[in-house]
């Protein structure tokens, strides 16, 4: 922090000469232009006999601070809730996205094409949902991994006849981590094989106990291919939607979240946002991460050309300067020129961000964080080449929490270290544990840019003694 002498004449309502006299009996030579960091200004202060305080300036907060004000309560109306269908490959994520967009056209929309714009909304007893297209806990923490939180409700999709899969598994911790509440949709109970009990039975193993067997978890039996149940599913969603008491003020400028871009070679850059907050119109100064543009045209999930869109609704927007990434947040300003400055802030800070180092928690710098309070909870994600490690690691590092930090595993798998593993580490801001294996290299790669600390054993003990000299500050540096 620093300040020009003629800005701290002018606060302390003293002339500039008279500053410089100071300045120069302190042995600097400055001129009245010159800026003079925080620390001599203190001393030319006290010596007036008035407290500084410094401020540490954030242009970016500041910008961001002026649309973040809070809404006033009756302002707040109910807002659709935002769905993120999960679960393991092939047991009918995309099937049933498709089997809940087909049953809830409605008779003036039956003549539209659907478009695929990464988002949708349905309607059901006069309730709108919006579904996420892009099914996946991948998908899921990858945004969260940018900063975006999207998603109100998470549907866990298990095939009835095949039962809970590690990628299920994978999906409840990624949603648990999120703090996302799960509804589970059992599946494919069209098959012969079909068997619901012996699925609830499997996720009672992770930590979702049905309701009807007196947990609170709520299971509903579907089928995608002949759209048995999914009524009652939008009926769950709709319920547990009501409980989570979701507003948002329809009233101020649009904030929320890039769904979805690319470069369309005829209409140049093309996102779908989903508005989490205020109303999108056409003609607002948008900002995404870094991009910037006015909103030229807006389109729904229907093909439809639209000139506003509310809370918790996805549109296809056109008019950025450039391609945001998917889990930017955006917002609409009514100055164009703050947009302007906004952007600029970024591209300067990402410069410097390239330079500096990570922050994100690794071994090595665990104890100082500890001691700086900084950190209560150790969050780790446990790979191992068979289950029984897997649940051993777990539970002997769980066994490490002390008075200070919790060792919490927030994720435990069999197998490589994958790039989700990376993306959930990086959004829960953990780190990774290899027994017996290693990263592959897509995970490498991401680590790497996501400054993920990765450890590797081939002892349990090692590892275990490793996070124990780390917690209290004993750590050998890795050479
Ligand atoms: P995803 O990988 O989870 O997105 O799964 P898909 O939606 O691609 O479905 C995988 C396979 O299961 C496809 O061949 C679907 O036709 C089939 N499938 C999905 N849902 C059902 C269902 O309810 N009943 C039956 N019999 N097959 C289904």
């Amino acid at each position: 922090a620093s300040i020009s002498v003629q800005e701290l004449a002018n606060r302390l309502k003293k002339p500039a000469a008279e500053l410089i006299k100071k300045l120069i009996g302190l042995g600097i030579m400055a001129t009245i232009n010159q800026e003079i960091d925080a620390e001599v200004a203190e001393i030319i202060c006290a010596d007036y006999g008035v407290e500084v305080q410094v401020k540490i300036e954030d242009p970016e907060k500041e910008i961001l601070e002026l649309l973040e004000q809070e809404d006033s309560p009756e302002d707040l109306v109910a807002r659709p809730c935002v769905v993120t269908v999960m679960g393991h490959v092939d047991h009918g994520k995309t099937s049933l996205l498709d089997a809940i967009r087909q049953t809830n056209v409605t008779a003036s929309e039956a003549g539209g094409i659907t478009q695929h714009i990464g988002a949708y909304q349905v309607e059901h007893n006069g309730q709108k949902i919006t579904f996420l297209d892009t099914p996946g806990h991948e998908a899921f923490t990858a945004m969260r991994a940018r900063g975006a939180k999207v998603t109100d409700i998470a549907i866990l999709v298990v095939a009835a006849d095949d039962g809970v899969m590690p990628q299920t598994v994978e999906a409840i911790n990624h949603a648990k981590a999120a703090n996302v509440p799960i509804i589970v949709a059992i599946n494919k109970m069209d098959k012969p094989g079909a068997n619901p009990d012996r699925v609830k039975q499997e996720l009672t193993e992770h930590g979702l106990l049905p309701e009807e067997w007196g947990g609170d978890t709520i299971c509903v039996n579907v089928s995608a291919k002949t759209k048995q149940g999914i009524s009652d599913l939008l009926e769950m969603i709709l319920l547990v939607a009501e409980m989570l008491e979701l507003k948002a003020n329809p009233k101020r400028l649009a904030k929320g979240t890039v769904i979805e871009a690319k470069l369309d070679k005829g209409r140049g850059p093309v996102a779908t946002v989903l508005v989490q907050n205020g109303t999108l119109q056409i003609g607002d100064a948008i900002v995404a991460g870094t991009a910037f543009g006015r909103v030229r045209a807006m389109t729904d999930d229907k093909g439809r050309q639209v000139k506003k869109a509310p809370p918790s609704m996805p549109v296809e927007v056109l008019g950025l300067s450039e391609v945001p990434e998917a889990g930017d947040v955006f917002y609409a300003f009514d100055d164009e020129k703050k947009a302007k400055q906004l952007v600029q802030i970024r591209l300067d800070r990402k410069r410097e961000e390239e330079l500096k180092a990570n922050s994100k928690v690794s071994l090595e710098d665990l104890f100082a964080r500890i001691k700086e309070g900084e950190i209560k909870e150790l969050n780790v994600i446990v790979k191992a080449d068979v289950q029984g490690s897997v649940e051993a690691l777990k539970q002997s590092l769980e066994n490490l929490s002390n008075d200070e930090v919790r060792v919490k595993p927030i994720h435990g798998g069999v197998g490589a270290i994958t790039e989700t593993d990376i993306m959930l580490a990086s959004a829960s801001n953990a780190i990774i544990i290899g027994f017996n294996v290693r990263p592959d290299s897509n995970a490498r790669k991401a680590a790497e840019k996501e400054k993920i600390d990765i450890r590797l054993y081939r002892v349990i003990y090692d590892a275990i003694e490793d996070v124990k000299a780390a917690m209290s500050g004993l750590l050998e540096p890795e050479i």
